[in-house]
């Protein structure tokens, strides 16, 4: 498991400070001439194809690792942007070989008029204490980066921790979907539902009508700037709302002692998806991943497996008889010729904890 430690660092003086904004400010070109030329068909690039930029080779090499990641996101999300735009406060990155942590002191290369390490004193705190800690024991640094908030400077480091995975015995499966955002079965080592729960979609689906009334509004006015502005107020409700769901969730799964959660591999987004436009459909496809990946880290903080399974027919199988009828599955019921009468997202969360039962 990883996790990221945010140190703050004593004050640096005003030379430093100006170094700090200069190296930022490449980055920011950087980022973007990389985003370009990954747009442009370029995918063999190295810190020579960039020589124009004034910043250590190592932190060239680990934007280009970065902005290939965003790229694929920014592919992936078919957002109506040209490219990916990068803000002017971007993070100095490095990977594990560039920055040294020696007591109290951080050394990282930064580029003045050449490529220099300068060495700053790191604030100790009981967070930092623990980093030196793990670092003492073994475990190994991952990435870093530097960065600025609010006058104040940061250096974040990810740190490997060896995962103490609990061996509870029973298997959540988690249905994530629009009319339900998510529907939860737990089922006990025999096969058993010993509880189940559903996270209701209403009010996401009533915010979700209210942006979208509000955007076609603006777009008969011609508004761009006031459309991102919904866009990104959207955004932040959504996340805010798979952070409440994802934490949900896991408390059940650690309270009903779940060893592993299981759910659908969304590469092949949901059929449930198909009657909406184009633009929501993005919108699902962002959020429903978002909240996996909440999931996910609550779940491994919390030392439980996450697992995910072929989507292929968990919303028409049934869950009783394991009969697989497209009718049986209506908006939202799941009617089986074996008597099994139940709510259609549960009997698709049934059959993700049974598919991640069986393949254990
Ligand atoms: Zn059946």
């Amino acid at each position: 498991m990883q996790i990221t430690y945010v140190l703050e660092l004593l004050e640096p003086t005003k030379r430093k400070q100006n170094i700090f904004f200069n190296n930022i400010a490449e980055v920011v070109k950087n980022r973007q001439a990389i985003a370009d030329k990954l747009k442009a068909g370029e995918t063999k690039l190295s810190s020579a194809d960039f020589k124009e930029h004034n910043l250590p080779s190592a932190v060239k090499n680990q934007n280009i690792r970065e902005v290939k990641v965003l790229f694929r996101l920014f592919e992936k999300s078919d957002s109506k942007k040209d490219n990916i735009d990068f803000k002017k406060n971007q993070p100095i990155c490095y990977n594990n070989q560039n920055y040294k942590i020696d007591g109290h002191i951080i050394s990282i290369p930064l580029y003045t008029s050449k490529c220099q390490r300068f060495a700053f004193p790191v604030k100790q705190t009981k967070r930092f204490k623990e980093l030196q800690e793990h670092i003492e024991n073994g475990s190994k640094l991952g990435k870093a980066s530097l960065f600025y908030k609010r006058g104040k400077w940061y250096f974040a480091v990810s740190v490997d921790l060896p995962q103490e995975k609990n061996n509870n015995p029973n298997t959540m499966g988690i249905d994530i979907g629009l009319r339900q955002l998510a529907v939860a079965s737990i089922k006990n080592s025999a096969g058993k539902e010993i509880n189940r729960q559903f996270f209701n979609g209403k009010e996401a689906g009533f915010i979700r009508k209210k942006y979208r009334s509000l955007r076609r509004e603006l777009g008969q006015a011609k508004k761009i700037n006031s459309i991102r502005n919904i866009n990104d107020k959207e955004q932040r409700w959504m996340t805010d709302l798979n952070h409440k769901i994802s934490r949900r969730l896991v408390n059940l799964a650690v309270q009903e002692k779940v060893g592993i959660i299981v759910m659908e591999d969304l590469e092949n987004i949901r059929q449930s998806a198909h009657s909406l436009n184009r633009a929501d459909r993005n919108l699902h496809n962002w959020t429903f991943y978002q909240l996996q990946q909440f999931i996910e880290y609550k779940a491994e903080l919390a030392g439980i497996k996450v697992k995910y399974i072929n989507p292929k027919h968990t919303s028409q199988r049934c869950s009783k008889c394991g009969k697989v009828k497209k009718v049986n599955r209506k908006v939202n019921l799941y009617s089986c010729q074996c008597g099994n009468h139940i709510h259609s997202d549960l009997n698709a969360s049934r059959n993700i904890a049974h598919l991640g039962q069986q393949s254990a």
